[in-house]
């Protein structure tokens, strides 16, 4: 049974897409969609040797291989331009590293019509990306499943430009405007957790950089408060 995190992830993508899972793991949202009417085919690509075994012994098992290619390649060199690959899904990673998978093979994502990223920490790195990349949100999600919160990102091309300003960059444009209870309870999680840091932070030696970093921290609180 795949997790409720990977499902909400997997009903994102389109019945009729040829989708890459980038840092697939096990290949089980790939096979998921596969043996669900979720995508017509698959890459599943994997950096690392071992879980990119597992993932095409999984692939294997469910006798999927003529539907799910699977790559051992770094981020979104998993892709070739044959794939015709129009969905990538990039799931159970921080933010920062999402944003540097796409910055980095960003020329692979000619054709591609919609970006689905789980992000389980810094979801702003991401939008950041996408707003300077002409990639804006079509839908968020945000859940909780065995006490931790996960934020899911959903991002198609834009003709424009579209900003955000820095309230929406750090909550989400889309999460802002719902303000469900997991979204409350995320935020007074983090809240706690900066306002210690200042905390300690204020009892430090005052070089440049911890002066900076209280700064932003309180911005974050401030903005945190607004909401
Ligand atoms: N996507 C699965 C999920 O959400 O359950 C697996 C998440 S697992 C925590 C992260 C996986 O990403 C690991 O298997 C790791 O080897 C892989 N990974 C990390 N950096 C990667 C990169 N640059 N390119 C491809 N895979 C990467």
């Amino acid at each position: 049974q795949l997790s409720i995190r990977l499902m909400k992830v997997a009903a994102h993508v389109q019945a009729d897409a040829v989708v890459a899972d980038i840092g697939s793991d096990h290949a089980y949202l790939p096979c998921h969609l596969l043996h669900n009417g979720g995508a017509v085919r698959a890459v599943a690509g994997e950096i690392v040797k071992g879980p990119y075994e597992s993932a095409k012994k999984q692939v294997q098992a469910e006798g999927l291989e003529d539907k799910i290619t699977v790559r051992l390649a770094p981020g979104l060199e998993a892709i070739e331009p044959s794939d015709g690959i129009t969905a990538v899904t990039i799931a159970g990673m921080g933010g920062s590293l999402i944003a540097s998978i796409l910055e980095e093979g960003k020329d692979r994502l000619k054709g591609v019509e919609r970006l689905i990223l789980q992000p389980n920490v810094h979801a702003q790195a991401i939008r950041l990306w996408a707003v300077e990349n002409g990639w804006q949100t079509v839908a968020e999600e945000i859940l909780k499943e065995k006490d931790k919160i996960y934020e899911i990102l959903v991002l198609e091309p834009s003709e424009e430009k579209v900003e955000l300003d820095a309230k929406q960059l750090l909550f989400g444009p889309e999460l802002l405007k719902q303000q469900n209870d997991v979204f409350k309870e995320k935020w007074q999680r983090e809240a706690a957790q900066w306002k210690a840091i200042a905390e300690r932070l204020e009892n430090t030696t005052q070089t440049e950089d911890i002066r900076t970093k209280k700064e932003q921290l309180l911005e974050k609180i401030a903005l945190m408060e607004e909401v």
